[in-house]
């Protein structure tokens, strides 16, 4: 038995029931490195607002480490759940945005009530559309 293996058991059995490191736990520590890097390159030129981003990374840092040790894991693992939530959202909401903009053969419109986005084809003149999923109107020119 070394005392690599008693260090890495001793751990293993302190963070045993603790939520450890999750992927919200990840985007944090790159936010507190990206205000880490952004007070460094401040202090020079307006230290006051420097300062506060150092304090403000040290916050994200202890925020980090209480999640890191948390033994609620239940509700760690719901704001984990958020943030991978709106950060899926976000991403497939700008390459969704990105093919409709390529698309030169339809148009899309978003339905006012329910948001869903209609897509219908080019060159029809002035069409009534009909949401298919709530059955709203939208009047269109294609
Ligand atoms: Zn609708």
């Amino acid at each position: 038995m070394g005392i690599f293996y008693k260090l890495r058991t001793g751990l293993a059995r302190f963070m045993y029931g603790r939520n450890g490191v999750d992927q919200l736990g990840l985007s944090l520590v790159w936010v507190c490195l990206g205000l880490n890097i952004l007070s460094a390159l401040l202090s020079k030129l307006v230290p006051v607002v420097a300062t506060v981003l150092y304090w403000a990374s040290i916050a994200l840092w202890v925020y980090v480490l209480f999640r890191m040790l948390s033994k609620d894991v239940y509700k760690r693992r719901e704001e984990n759940s958020k943030w991978l939530n709106l950060r899926w959202r976000l991403k497939s909401s700008h390459s969704e945005a990105k093919t409709r903009h390529a698309d030169k053969e339809h148009k899309y419109f978003t339905c006012k009530s329910c948001k869903t986005i209609c897509r219908v084809p080019v060159g029809k003149g002035k069409i009534v559309i009909t949401c298919p999923k709530c059955g709203a109107k939208i009047q269109a020119k294609t």
